[in-house]
């Protein structure tokens, strides 16, 4: 297949799993990644039994994925760039071959991190794209954005490369993963309002993330519809550590606003979350309580605060070729 004949059906690829995954709520199963269909035609996206993917009219590697003490590791690399392992075996043969070719063709791919909440599926992220070939330690270094196609040594970034590489982490990474654990655990359902479209469901922190205690854990989240998780972190409404929801003095002298305000804000005063049952997914009270004196406080919350703060910073990153 040419290159550019790829280039596109992968684009294809992608924009169809972009359907798939937001109906899911950002993770899916080995079996649904198996079964993915392209306009009707079966497509797998995963090997049967392998952690790599490398469809025959495919010049390079369409998919990889980790499983956490398996073979198929990823690594940090120089804190913060991805190191995927060679498969076993001569590296110049089977599965390795397309692997290390994704280097030359910079084809995207997508990189399957793998969860388990429950069950075991994976998050897709991508477009991630193979930056470097480390035939010494028999891994490829991964980059999970197209800027970061351009860096200078993948082994050793810059520091504005590697804060750069590390915010990139952060958001294709660390929250797709939290959100997709967060829905799971709440069966894909708002916390106040039980709304089930994992469309319009966020994963929300108790204690920001910008804080050193806002771990991406399931304790310190909940799944929460766009507008609650907005209530949320603008401490217009709050939840108590009793797991209740409360609605601010701001919100409660509205009026005439509309249903939003009636009845899916004011009406859900008093009205009790509903967390997982399984006592190791439920929120963490002390998370709950430090929020909840925030919120009573009437205090700016310190999520927009730092927020400001991110805006100001000047752009460290001057782009691409
Ligand atoms: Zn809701």
């Amino acid at each position: 297949m040419d290159l550019d004949v790829e280039l596109a059906l992968r684009a294809e690829i992608f924009t169809a799993l972009d359907r798939l995954v937001a109906k899911r709520g950002g993770s899916l199963t080995r079996k649904e990644l198996f079964n993915f269909e392209l306009q009707g035609e079966r497509l797998p996206l995963v090997d049967g039994q392998r952690g790599i993917r490398n469809p025959a009219s495919f010049s390079s590697t369409l998919s990889i994925m980790t499983t956490p003490n398996g073979q198929y590791v990823d690594e940090v690399v120089g804190e913060s760039l991805h190191s995927y392992a060679y498969t076993v075996g001569p590296i110049n043969k089977g599965d390795n071959v397309k692997l290390r070719h994704a280097v030359t063709t910079r084809l995207p791919m997508i990189f399957l991190q793998w969860i388990n909440v429950d069950e075991i599926r994976y998050v897709p992220i991508y477009p991630v794209y193979a930056i470097y070939d480390d035939p010494e330690n028999r891994q490829i270094i991964l980059a999970l954005d197209e800027k970061l196609l351009d860096v200078g040594d993948p082994l050793h970034l810059s520091p504005v490369e590697k804060r750069y590489a590390q915010r990139v982490t952060d958001q294709r990474l660390h929250q797709p993963k939290f959100r997709s654990q967060v829905l799971i655990a709440y069966k894909k359902r708002c916390a106040v309002c039980r709304l089930g479209r994992p469309e319009l469901l966020e994963a929300a922190h108790i204690i920001p993330d910008n804080a050193a205690h806002g771990v991406a854990e399931i304790p310190n989240g909940l799944s929460l519809c766009r507008i609650h998780h907005s209530a949320f972190d603008s401490n217009l409404v709050g939840f108590s550590p009793d797991l209740e929801v409360h609605v601010g003095p701001a919100l409660m002298a509205a009026e005439n606003e509309g249903p939003i305000l009636k009845f899916a804000l004011k009406g859900m005063h008093k009205a009790k979350l509903s967390v997982p049952e399984e006592d190791h997914y439920r929120p963490s009270v002390d998370g709950l309580a430090e929020r909840f004196d925030e919120f009573l406080s009437g205090k700016r919350p310190a999520r927009l605060r730092n927020l400001d703060v991110a805006r100001t910073e000047p752009v460290l990153w001057g782009g691409g070729k």
